[in-house]
């Protein structure tokens, strides 16, 4: 790898300011998933490593509190600084781990760093409250305090935005954090902390534990220092968090999958639904959390819509995220490439028809073919799964009523896509739908500004905006008597 600087890729843990390899020699291997070759290993921290940094975070906690929000909002606006900077580093670092094409590594470090950039302006506007009280001589004041020690655990879809939009509200809110990365991804969460040293970020107030996420996550959870979980990820893996919260009463955020409808009525404009389905459905080759999992096509412009968007899929370059022209990259495990090969298999077999793509591609390994489906049904487990991969199937509905019936019938309820130009259908749908987040007429709304999360099984809290830094914030309530 070709990097500026080669000091970003690490293969050490960072724990209390010390970049360190597990004791006893033990590592992960780190995979490129376009060749199937080992790039690096990373230390397998045990539970005695990982204790260390949850004490360090321990100590670290009262300095790092007692700064103004002001400074400490400054240190993280120079972390901001330093992303950007290195902006092409960690693009590369992330297109090596994770597969995603170079441009999109580039934008989403951008992406990653805005989160950073936002939170360190927000830092000055954790206000408090008076509240006006009925008791003579009384003064009510609401105060904000940091939750105390936080631990994020992130996913490799995003290596560096899912694990900066913990951290940065976090920091500024006063929180000392410790993340744990994807086993997958963690190299750009260790180039990551690199510029987060280098920004000024004490000792001990964010570290990077790598390892075997049963060993890791079982330390986390179970300590009664860590106050606040900000986990990312699959459901089952979520509830699984959850009930280890429970005992130490952990604050817990949890951004789970969803089965993301998208909605094109026959009012919509068809060029705007066809070019937002290629951002929901193939960006990150499919692989989000958000991305479109069931289109549902008014019968009227279903073929019209299925035709265009098939023109656009065969256009899409498949390969390696470091060779030019590259739009898709491969899936980013075995499991991942599994999962999309059997939903394929099953709607086909249930009479669903592939319009384009539906096999594995030439290219081998655990890439796929972006794919169109139409002729596609409840029962298949492709609208019942999520599928987190290219492939596009297609429902169609004839009411609007209908439309929404099957958008809601989900368990899921994390985001929705829908596309009119009827104003009154756009307030009467996007009222109807139980969906945390709800895009009209786009069909990407990932943002730093405003609050993203889930209702129903995919999760509870949210993150981004306001809304983001409360998850690390808590209200106190002090009445003061004898004024
Ligand atoms: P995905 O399907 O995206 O890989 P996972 O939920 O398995 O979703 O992974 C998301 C994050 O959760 C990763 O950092 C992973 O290492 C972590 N993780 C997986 N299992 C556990 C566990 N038992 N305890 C704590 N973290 C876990």
């Amino acid at each position: 790898m070709n990097l500026d600087r080669p000091d970003l890729f690490r293969e050490q843990a960072f724990v209390a300011g010390v970049w360190r390899d597990q004791a006893g020699g033990r590592t992960l291997d780190i995979v490129d998933p376009a060749r199937g070759t080992v790039i690096a290993r990373v230390p397998a921290l045990t539970e005695a490593e990982t204790g260390d940094a949850v004490a360090a975070a321990a100590a670290a906690f009262p300095a790092w509190r007692a700064l103004t929000a002001r400074e400490r909002g400054q240190i993280v606006r120079r972390w901001y600084d330093l992303i950007v900077r290195h902006q092409e580093d960690i693009a590369r670092i992330m297109t090596a781990e994770n597969g995603k094409p170079l441009a999109e590594a580039r934008g989403e470090v951008m992406y990653a760093a805005n989160f950073v950039s936002w939170y360190a302006e927000e830092a000055k506007r954790i206000y408090g409250e008076i509240v006006p009280e009925a008791i003579p001589g009384r003064r009510v004041l609401l105060t904000k305090a940091p939750v105390g020690v936080a631990a994020a655990i992130t996913p490799w879809n995003f290596p560096a935005a899912m694990i900066t939009r913990e951290c940065a509200p976090a920091l500024v809110a006063g929180c000392p954090i410790i993340v744990k990365p994807a086993e997958q991804t963690p190299l750009t969460a260790l180039a990551l902390a690199v510029l987060a040293e280098e920004a000024g970020v004490p000792k001990g107030v964010l570290q990077v534990v790598t390892g075997a996420p049963e060993v890791i996550g079982g330390v986390l959870l179970a300590s009664p220092v860590v106050r606040k979980i900000g986990f990312t990820g699959s459901n089952a893996v979520g509830r699984l968090l959850y009930r280890q919260s429970a005992d130490t009463m952990k604050r817990i955020s949890l951004e789970l999958g969803g089965s993301a409808p998208f909605i094109v009525f026959d009012d919509a404009d068809l060029d705007v639904a066809v070019g937002q389905a290629m951002m929901a459905k193939f960006r990150n080759n499919g692989q989000t959390c958000v991305s479109a999992n069931r289109f549902l096509v008014h019968e009227t412009v279903a073929p019209d819509f299925v035709g265009r968007l098939a023109e656009k899929v065969a256009a899409v370059k498949v390969g390696p995220g470091d060779e030019p022209g590259v739009l898709a990259g491969p899936l980013i495990d075995g499991q991942g490439f599994d999962k999309v090969c059997r939903h394929v298999e099953d709607a086909i077999a249930k009479g669903a028809r592939a319009i384009i793509g539906g096999k594995p591609h030439k290219l081998g390994g655990t890439f796929y073919e972006p794919t169109v489906l139409t002729g596609v049904n409840t029962q298949m487990l492709i609208t019942q799964e999520e599928t987190f991969g290219p492939v596009a199937p297609v429902m169609t509905f004839s009411t609007e009523d209908q439309a929404v019936d099957l958008a809601n019938a989900t368990p899921f309820g994390l985001m929705a896509y829908f596309f009119t130009r009827d104003l009154g259908r756009g307030f009467r749908v996007q009222e109807a739908l139980d969906f945390g987040m709800i895009g009209v007429n786009t069909g990407m709304l990932a943002t730093d500004s405003a609050p993203m999360g889930g209702v129903k099984q995919s999760g509870l809290g949210k993150v981004g905006g306001r809304q983001g830094l409360e998850e690390y914030l808590d209200t106190k309530y002090v009445a003061m008597s004898g004024m």
